[in-house]
């Protein structure tokens, strides 16, 4: 794909130049003929004028269709606006042909219409060239008419304006023309400016700037050095006719190397295309994971704490359990139960008791090993397990933390507390072990810690408690 860099270099610079040769060439013929032949008598032809104005509507009337199938295709407002200008060009250009017999009695009406429609044209590539690469109309507003059919009302319009102007007693002044073709060279003007500004590489679009320029000069040649009738006129019939051809010929050989048009048209318009598409599906994939990411933190985590929730607490503790069983190594599970919480609800408020839940996570998760599994069970009951502990091991985890909590004093905002827990520590035992008995017995151990006396760890049955005593 990539050529030899000092070659492309040289080749675009060559491109540049012919452009700017075929851009400037009207300009050479406007001059010889201002310097040499303007003494040749004029050249008064109702015949040619007309059969010259006829085939421009006609070939302007053929392009206003193509784009307009194009846009209905691709709803690209560039499209839109191309079409309503080559349909405005033709419906206001076409009294200046059909009026050509009446030159001898209203010049006015008869050449006010070609700068008219000459600022016409402009206006709507101006604003197609504003609202290229704006995103595309959908297909509802594809199918509108309105838009349209306001464009012809405007046009008629136009028309009508202008067939007054030059019926009325103004007729007969220079300043009509001289406003209307000024304001279609400013319009030109600001449309190359903008186009050199932007530096495009689209073929289109610089078919575009060297058709802009061609009308720009017929322009002034008809504002500055021509008559009618007489041969600057003449040339700048024809300035105007090629910038027009070269427009419908850039138009159509867009639409013959894309298919349909247009906002995909040179090669380079492709790639950058491509790559554009490219990063926003990679943006779309990454924004997903993240998203993916996000509901994964949700659907596992408790809200208030950022603990293991109960269910994600569980599957993991499973997991650890078959393996511990498999490999024949210890594993405890602590469950903590937080000592008259309900009170710290009823002295401070719902808030505070939240605070201290939290409070309370964070101490878990300091003082227990990274490979050891902390989660909300609920309320305020706590898991912990802790692979590869032994009976020793973990009661001295399950007694630091005790102390730890009750040596925390749990800051509320105005006020403070302290706070006590309970902990039921059960032991993997037997292969007939699971996450369930093992909940069962650190469960019953809370209770029996609670019932004597709370804020103390209970790893043991009691003797006493013969119904409920199972092997460890
Ligand atoms: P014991 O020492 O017997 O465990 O007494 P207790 O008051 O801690 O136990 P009880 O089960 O009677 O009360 C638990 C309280 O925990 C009741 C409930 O309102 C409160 N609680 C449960 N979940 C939350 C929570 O997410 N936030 C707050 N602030 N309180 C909660
Ligand atoms: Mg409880
Ligand atoms: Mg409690």
């Amino acid at each position: 794909m990539q050529t030899n860099g000092s070659i492309h270099t040289a080749v675009r610079i060559y491109r540049g130049a012919l452009e700017l040769l075929f851009a400037l060439l009207p300009s050479i013929a406007i001059l010889y003929l201002h310097l040499f032949a303007a003494e040749a008598p004029p050249f008064k032809s109702f015949l040619i004028h007309e059969a010259a104005i006829l085939l421009s509507i006609v070939i302007s009337t053929f392009v206003a269709y193509i784009t307009w199938r194009c846009y209905l295709v691709s709803g690209e407002p560039f499209l839109r606006w191309l079409t309503l200008g080559f349909l405005g060009f033709s419906l206001v250009y076409l009294p200046h042909g059909l009026l050509t017999r009446l030159a001898d009695h209203n010049m006015a009406l008869f050449l006010l219409y070609g700068p008219a429609a000459r600022l016409v044209l402009m206006a709507c590539l101006l604003i197609a060239l504003v609202l290229r690469g704006h995103s595309n109309d959908s297909e509802a507003q594809r199918a509108r008419s309105g838009f349209w059919i306001k464009g012809i009302l405007l046009f008629l319009l136009i028309d009508l304006l202008v067939a007054a102007l030059a019926l009325s007693p103004y007729s007969t002044m220079s300043w009509p023309r001289i406003l209307l073709e000024s304001a279609a060279l400013t319009l030109m003007l600001t449309a190359i400016l903008s186009l050199l500004i932007r530096r495009s590489n689209s073929p289109l679009l610089r078919i575009y700037l060297i058709a802009v320029t061609t009308f720009a000069q017929s322009s002034l040649a008809f504002l500055i050095l021509a008559k009618a009738w007489d041969h600057q006129w003449w040339l700048a019939h024809t300035i105007f006719a090629a910038g027009f051809f070269l427009l419908s010929y850039g138009v159509v050989h867009a639409y013959l190397a894309s298919g349909s048009f247009i906002s995909v048209y040179s090669l380079e318009e492709i790639f950058t295309q491509l790559r554009q598409e490219k990063a926003r599906a990679e943006d779309a994939l990454s924004r997903l994971k993240q998203a993916n990411l996000d509901l994964r933190v949700i659907a596992t985590t408790d809200a208030l704490t950022g603990l293991s929730n109960r269910r994600h607490f569980s599957e993991q503790a499973e997991r650890l359990i078959e393996r511990a069983l498999f490999e024949h190594a210890p594993l405890a599970l602590l469950m903590l139960d937080l000592d008259h919480f309900k009170r710290i609800n009823d002295t401070f408020g719902h808030p505070a008791g939240d605070r201290v839940l939290r409070r309370f996570a964070e101490i878990l998760q300091r003082e227990v090993r990274p490979g050891d599994l902390c989660g909300r069970f609920g309320g305020e009951e706590f898991l912990v397990l802790l692979p590869d502990a032994n009976a020793a091991e973990s009661l001295s985890v399950a007694e630091r933390l005790r102390q730890s909590v009750a040596s925390e004093i749990m800051d509320l905002g105005e006020q403070e507390t302290r706070i006590t827990v309970s902990i039921g520590i059960a032991h993997l035992g037997s292969s007939a072990d699971n996450l369930h008995s093992l909940l069962r017995r650190a469960d019953r151990r809370l209770y029996a810690a609670k019932e004597a006396g709370r804020n103390r760890v209970h790893n043991r049955d009691s003797l006493l408690d013969h119904d409920s005593l199972e092997t460890e």
